[in-house]
């Protein structure tokens, strides 16, 4: 064999144990457990505008006076919510915020599945976007019985837990101190799933104020928002 020979061979083998070991990272990556999404956050959120998230294939198109580029509490849990491909389980006591409204009226008209268990009182006042959902299309169930549907969760995907003591209200984000809690650990998204399953099976959709019976009441505003 002539050296010129050798060496090529040489050459192809290095090539060849250096491509084999790549692969081998490839799949070792591929194979270990990704590890599970658990994200806290904190509100009251820095105010800064949000519209780069509803339009990220134009991020730097508005040109409103708020912070522009900064990312909040509040950027994090509309980006997991907007991160729903297949379902979105909502069980939120108060809902007014126009950014979360927007969030998943969007999600609405993309296909995705969605169910709303809202409280029964809380949906009839001004101000609420339960009726708005309701209106849109989106299957809306309130709480039969006297008992407030307090929650404030979401399930995303029946895979991600959103979780805390905030409402989904612009004075939730953005004056009170709040928290939530994403996760993904099974665990505790599966207790939520069953929960929501269960409040889904026992309330009755035609005890939800229709959107034209909103009275305007503040009496929720104060304690429970
Ligand atoms: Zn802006």
């Amino acid at each position: 064999m002539s050296v010129m020979w050798r060496v090529k061979v040489a050459g192809l083998s290095l090539v060849a144990v250096s491509l084999s070991v790549e692969l081998l990272v490839w799949l070792l990556r591929r194979l270990r457990p990704r590890k599970a999404l658990n994200e806290a956050l904190f509100f009251p959120s820095e105010i800064a505008c949000v519209e780069h998230i509803f339009t990220p294939s134009s991020p730097h198109s508005c040109v409103c006076f708020l912070p522009h580029g900064v990312e909040t509490s509040f950027s994090r849990l509309l980006r997991h919510i907007l991160s729903t491909s297949s379902s979105l389980d909502l069980c939120v006591f108060a809902f007014s915020n126009m950014d979360l409204s927007r969030a998943v009226l969007a999600l609405y008209r993309k296909g995705i599945t969605i169910r709303v268990l809202a409280d029964k009182d809380y949906t009839a006042i001004t101000g609420s976007k339960i009726g708005v959902l309701h209106k849109a299309g989106i299957c809306v169930r309130c709480n039969a019985n006297s008992v407030h549907m307090h929650h404030k969760f979401a399930l995303v995907d029946g895979r991600l837990l959103i979780t805390g003591s905030l409402n989904w209200t612009l004075q939730a984000v953005q004056g009170n101190m709040e928290n939530v809690l994403i996760t993904e650990e099974p665990d505790l998204v599966q207790p939520f799933i069953k929960e929501f399953h269960r409040l889904w099976v026992l309330n009755d959709p035609a005890q939800c104020p229709k959107p034209s019976d909103q009275k305007p009441t503040q009496v929720f505003t104060k304690t429970s928002n």
